[in-house]
């Protein structure tokens, strides 16, 4: 842990704003979610020095959009090399102010630094498109949106920001970031890294205070042209509403109430070893973390087993001891949200089948079965390593229930029947279908929902067009 306090120092009760590290009187302070203790603070922004950082971000705008793609390129690139020196610092940062087990932490390094390596190639790729047709040149060329705002939540502390971040700036846009207040400081070791990387001083910009607030600043300033959210569906719409004022485009990842379907010729054993890895990535508290098991009547009982078998042997404890397979949870609410889920079900009917264990914010991996579809776990994002089984028998059936939900982001199939796994991809109602894979976020690969989910493409090449606008010019030819 040492290192990640080594970081801490440095960035401890301040922010990144208009170009410099600021402090504020008033703190607010962040919490290791393994045993509650403070870590440390970061400032609570006035609204002037919120406002401020929108002057900065568009002077920094009118900076490094006018930088050639190579720059983009470079600074993207030494980013990335930068945070995997870093990467051991940092993945303890993000187990202390998460709760995270280090190996996981670790993952999630690897995965946020993809996007940086990822979009220092992609900006190369944009091209426009040209037609001389009937006496005119047509074509379209394509510039940065402009400020973007984006604001990210706790889950994936430094993987949801460079998923933003990188396209971004590869796009020639500048930033404000408002992070979770619950994990901060991977943000600001971020940033300090994007400034040692070469990215001007005024194009990130970091904001921390009350979200209502400085969301609130953000979506009323015209000058911010692009919002990009990810968190919970509540505040998303809120978000998106406020954004109507000013005509931002808005990219928005929402919560997520994943179906998970298993068929009757499904392998069982490596069926739950990739559910436990679904699960307790990020101690599952993630929008693509499997919500709603549907395993096929005949294998039902023999699942529940194998699994709740798996589940059992994972030690829950704090993310710095190496014995750990699971880490807290963020806070005591997300604890007593999943209480809540598991008394109702079992109100209706609803069997653990394994300890059900809570310590603080430390919960025991928990297996349930005869789960019914009039269950509150049916239809919430449970946010936590609990398995609720339901059984099926029709394909038909299983399809209609696994879109019977809101949401529309990921899904999951694990079957050996090519055609039946075929219908039921083709039938689910979700922007993301993994068959017989567990972890199928990639930086190289479209990340997005659907319905309730929102909107919005993150990762892949088509990703920075979300900070690209179009513009078509028609010219007449010179005879
Ligand atoms: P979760 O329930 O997973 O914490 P939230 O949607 O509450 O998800 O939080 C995600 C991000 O949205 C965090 O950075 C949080 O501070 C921010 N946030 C929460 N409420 C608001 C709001 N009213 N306006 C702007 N941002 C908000």
């Amino acid at each position: 842990m040492h290192r990640a306090l080594e970081l801490l120092k440095s960035i401890n009760q301040k922010n990144f704003v208009a170009g410099k590290w600021t402090e504020t009187p008033e703190q607010l302070e962040v919490f290791n979610p393994a045993n509650d203790e403070v870590i440390g603070s970061v400032p609570n922004l006035s609204s002037a020095q919120v406002s401020a950082a929108i002057d900065a971000a568009a002077q920094g705008f009118s900076e490094w959009s006018k930088t050639k793609v190579e720059t983009r390129s470079q600074v993207l690139r030494k980013w990335y090399e930068l945070v995997l020196k870093h990467e051991d610092a940092l993945a303890e940062l993000i187990t202390l102010e998460q709760g995270k087990v280090l190996a996981d932490a670790k993952r999630e390094v690897a995965y946020a630094s993809g996007f940086l390596d990822w979009y220092s190639n992609v900006v190369y790729s944009v091209s426009g498109s040209m037609q001389v047709a009937g006496g005119a040149r047509l074509s379209v060329e394509y510039e940065p949106v402009g400020v973007i705002a984006a604001i990210t939540p706790w889950n994936f502390p430094l993987a949801m920001i460079t998923r933003k971040l990188a396209p971004a700036f590869a796009a020639g846009c500048s930033a404000i970031l408002k992070p979770s207040e619950l994990t901060p400081f991977s943000a600001l070791a971020l940033t300090k890294l994007a400034i040692e990387a070469g990215l001007p001083a005024n194009a990130i910009n970091i904001v921390t205070g009350d979200a209502d607030r400085i969301g609130q600043i953000l979506c009323d300033d015209f000058r911010v042209r692009k919002f990009s959210f990810t968190g919970s569906t509540k505040v998303g719409k809120l978000l998106y509403q406020k954004c109507a004022g000013t005509l931002k485009r808005v990219s928005l990842e929402l919560g997520g109430n994943a179906p998970f379907i298993i068929t009757a010729d499904a392998e069982l054993e490596k069926t739950a070893t990739d559910l436990v890895s679904a699960k307790t990535r990020s101690t599952g508290q993630a929008c693509t973390s499997p919500n709603r098991i549907f395993a096929h009547k005949s294998i039902a009982a023999e699942f529940a087993k194998i699994i709740a078998a798996k589940f059992t042997a994972l030690k829950v404890g704090d993310g710095f001891d190496p014995k750990s397979d699971i880490g807290p949870l963020i806070n005591k609410a997300a604890i007593e949200k999943i209480e809540r889920l598991i008394k109702d079900a079992q109100s209706k009917g609803a069997k653990i089948i394994t300890q059900f264990k809570i310590e603080k914010n430390m919960i025991s991996p928990t297996v349930i079965t005869n789960c019914n579809d009039s269950m509150e776990i049916f239809r919430t994002e449970i946010f936590g390593p609990i398995v609720a089984i339901y059984e099926w028998s029709e394909v038909d059936e299983v399809i209609k229930r696994a879109n019977d939900t809101e949401y529309g982001l990921q899904s999951y199939i694990y079957s050996n029947d090519l055609s039946v796994a075929q219908k039921i991809s083709q039938n689910l109602d979700f922007g993301m279908v993994a068959i017989n894979t567990p972890i199928p976020s990639n930086t190289k690969a479209a990340f997005g929902g659907r319905k309730a989910s929102g909107f919005g493409i993150e990762g892949s090449a088509e990703g920075i067009y979300e900070y690209l606008n179009h513009k078509y010019l028609h010219q007449s030819t010179i005879s």
